[in-house]
């Protein structure tokens, strides 16, 4: 990553950069019309090869429920694309900004311009949502945009690379390879921003490498999501919910509750509630067409130690079936998995889970979850049950995280119009609906200079002139 950028015709990466990069310079910024024809065609390589992008996803992961991917991947972009469409003229349109009152009638805007060439590096978990929802906003900010998708769905990535290159110029839009050696020189590009969405370990690692060209970032990480289910709550409703939030895309979902914190005297109570709404909702049969795969052998082995771990250490493991059990394994289905009696020094409660296991813990006093909470990273989100209104306040007061959503999970992400982003390890900025578009706009302030008001008083020679001057801007100070 210190090599410095290899000069255009030795190195395709760098060549497809430099083409997008020397045209943000020289091109005037692209007009409305212009930015709702990208938005246009991005609409068509999503809504025409809908059926090819499910069925590359599922091969992918081994097997992906075509529903989820309906729901949580095209809808939702194709959702931000008609979102950002409607709204665009608003958001391109100058702002008004008051004008402080010495200098009236001067006046203040803020423009938003295009910030130049955008890159966007993506996971595997939600891959067609993670790589165009960020260009969405990108391309309506009037950015040129290069994509590197991850190397865990290289059908899905072949085939964004070849739809995508149907619909556009290179210097529009392009996704590129997935080899490691991609991933590196990809971040080390001088793009003027750059969006990554991954774990907080890669995170680091890009962070580090757009630093050095001074390339603003916005991280979208992982980290470990708390539930927490107040004495107040209605135990088997958020069992239900809490239960469905895990196991959509088996776990593999940034925004899972990791981990659920439950009254004490009602842990045993809340994990056969969890355990039924599990089965109700997602059978016991690894055949099950709703039930997602998990993406990799690698990951799948991950899952496993995480279960043998907490179990080594004592804690209860209730499971649907074993999971090296040959019709699970061999489909890499992992069977849902709730762990109670958790403690902090299993593996479980360390790293961020990732796959269909639910640690319970238990609590006595009512502020022990944000204690919990507050001594570990800050969570990308949190999720809080019950009624009692003052206690869900006092959690909602004392803790951060990147979002909340109260007596259900995951929904706040759906939002259009709240920035979706996390904090501290869990990442920075924030995007979806005008937030996308904002961050990858530069809000620049511009002053108009009017002829009437006094500015040329504040010339020298100040003399008696300036102390007047003076005398007023301290009154009005
Ligand atoms: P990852 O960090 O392993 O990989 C993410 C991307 O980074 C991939 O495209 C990968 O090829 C690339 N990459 C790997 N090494 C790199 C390097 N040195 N330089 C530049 N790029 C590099 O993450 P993953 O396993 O693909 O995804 C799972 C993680 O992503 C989880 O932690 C999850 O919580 C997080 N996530 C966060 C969000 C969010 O919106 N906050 C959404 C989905 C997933």
């Amino acid at each position: 990553m210190d090599q410095p950028l290899k000069s255009p015709g030795q190195n395709a990466l760098a060549d497809a950069f430099h083409a997008m990069f020397e045209l943000s310079r020289t091109m005037p910024a692209p007009t409305l019309e212009e930015r709702l024809d990208r938005l246009a065609r991005l609409r068509a390589v999503v809504a025409d090869n809908e059926a090819r992008f499910e069925q590359a996803i599922s091969a992918d992961f081994g097997h992906r429920c075509a529903t989820e991917t309906a729901i949580a991947e095209t809808l939702l972009v194709l959702g931000e694309i008609k979102h950002a469409a409607r709204h665009l003229k608003k958001w391109m349109a100058p702002r008004r900004v008051s004008t402080a009152l010495q200098f009236i009638p001067a006046k203040n805007r803020l423009i938003p311009q295009p910030l130049g060439v955008v890159g966007i590096i993506a996971p595997w978990n939600y891959p067609l949502q993670l790589t165009l929802a960020p260009a969405v906003g990108a391309l309506a900010a009037g950015n040129r945009v290069m994509i590197k998708p991850s190397e865990l769905v290289p059908r899905f990535s072949a085939l964004l690379q070849e739809t995508i290159s149907t619909k556009f110029d290179a210097t529009e839009i392009i996704v590129t390879g997935v080899d490691e050696d991609i991933s590196m020189a990809f971040a080390s590009l001088a793009f003027d921003h750059l969006m990554f969405t991954g774990s907080t370990r890669v995170g680091r690692l890009v962070a580090e490498a757009a630093g050095r060209n001074l390339t603003p970032i916005t991280l979208e990480l992982g980290g470990k999501s708390p539930a927490i289910v107040d004495r107040s709550a209605d135990l088997g409703q958020a069992a239900e919910r809490i239960a469905y939030a895990k196991l959509l895309n088996a776990g593999q979902t940034c925004i899972a509750p990791d981990y659920a914190i439950v009254p004490e005297a009602s842990v045993q109570d809340f994990a056969e509630r969890v355990q039924a709404a599990m089965r109700r909702m997602f059978g016991t049969d690894p055949d099950n067409q709703d039930y997602t795969s998990i993406v990799s052998e690698r990951h799948f082995q991950r899952l496993e130690a995480l279960v043998a771990d907490a179990a080594a250490k004592g804690a209860t493991v209730m499971q649907a079936a074993k999971p090296d059990d040959p019709g699970w394994k061999s489909k890499r289905k992992f069977p849902p998995t709730i762990v109670v009696g958790a403690t902090p020094d299993m593996m479980i409660l360390q790293e961020e889970i990732f796959g269909p296991l639910l640690p319970i813990i238990g609590y006595r006093d009512a502020g022990d979850p944000v204690a919990y909470i507050n001594k570990r990273e800050r969570p990308l989100a949190l999720y809080w049950f019950g009624k009692d209104d003052a206690a869900r306040d006092a959690v909602l007061s004392r803790t951060i995280s990147g979002g909340v959503t109260v007596n259900d999970c995951l929904f706040h992400f759906t939002q259009i119009n709240q920035p979706m982003g996390g904090i501290g390890a869990s990442g920075t900025g924030a995007y979806h609906g005008e937030w996308g578009f904002r961050t990858f706009s530069k809000l620049k302030p511009v002053f108009y200079r009017s002829p009437f008001n006094r500015l040329a008083d504040l010339y020298p020679p100040y003399g008696t002139k300036i102390a007047r001057l003076e005398k007023m801007l301290r009154f009005m100070s």
